[in-house]
């Protein structure tokens, strides 16, 4: 019985289609998830740089009230002084003053230098939330984008799928079989087209028995890599 190789080149074609189909279906929710990732990253340097800010904020807060309590201790050795009566004693606090008065300008200094650095991370926040802006806005607009695909995707694959089981079922008996069998596992590998000198798929030399089986168009199966063999379309056949 003749085989229709027409019939296994239309198939084959399919099953290549299919393939693709499926492969842009899973390359889809891998693009959103690098989306996703990038966007994560973006969402926990917002999170680092405003508790980077909170600390300096909690830093500079309790430098500050070391500061005031140190003025006002200042304060009340200033009224002590005014009431000593030894020299030596007026000395001593005026050496705890001017101590306290030197820690205080070097706390002074550190506060400023947060102070400083708090602004600075007042503006990394800002930029840190416009980036993670960005990011959700770039996410929704792959995964917009990415959807609307995968719906295109789906329905060409349901349309293709039913072209592929109409072809399917003219295939005749012993090779329906056959095909089947290898399909499953082979996916478009099934089948190779052969110019009647190699093997279009593992390239490996056609014996003359095989050919003048093709040319009778028998079923024939690759005998290197099993794939089903057709004659490739505009074949010079021998005369
Ligand atoms: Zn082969």
């Amino acid at each position: 019985m003749e085989v229709d190789y027409a019939l296994l080149r239309t198939i084959h074609r399919i099953l290549r289609q299919l393939n693709d189909l499926n492969d842009r279906l899973e390359k889809g929710p891998r693009q959103i998830a690098i989306a996703e990732r990038a966007e994560d990253a973006f969402v926990k340097d917002l999170q680092d740089v405003k508790e980077t800010r909170l600390k300096s904020r909690m830093a500079a807060d309790e430098k500050q009230l070391q500061l005031r309590e140190r003025e006002a201790r200042i304060e009340e050795l200033k009224s002590k002084r005014n009431g000593v009566a030894s020299n030596r004693e007026y000395q001593l606090l005026n050496e705890q003053i001017s101590a306290d008065q030197q820690a205080n300008a070097v706390l002074s200094d550190e506060i400023l230098e947060l102070l400083e650095k708090i602004e600075n991370l007042d503006a990394a926040v800002v930029q840190s939330e416009t980036n993670l802006d960005k990011a959700q806005q770039e996410t929704k607009k792959v995964e917009e984008r990415i959807n609307a695909e995968m719906a295109s995707l789906e329905s060409e694959c349901e349309r293709v799928g039913q072209e592929l089981a109409e072809n399917e079922s003219c295939l005749p008996g012993e090779i329906k079989v056959e095909y089947h069998r290898v399909v499953e596992k082979r996916g478009e590998e099934t089948f190779a087209e052969t110019d009647l000198n190699t093997c279009g798929r593992c390239f490996t030399l056609i014996t003359p028995q095989t050919q003048s089986e093709l040319l009778m168009k028998q079923s024939v199966l690759c005998k290197s890599c099993g794939s089903i063999l057709y004659i490739k379309e505009n074949t010079a056949l021998p005369s």
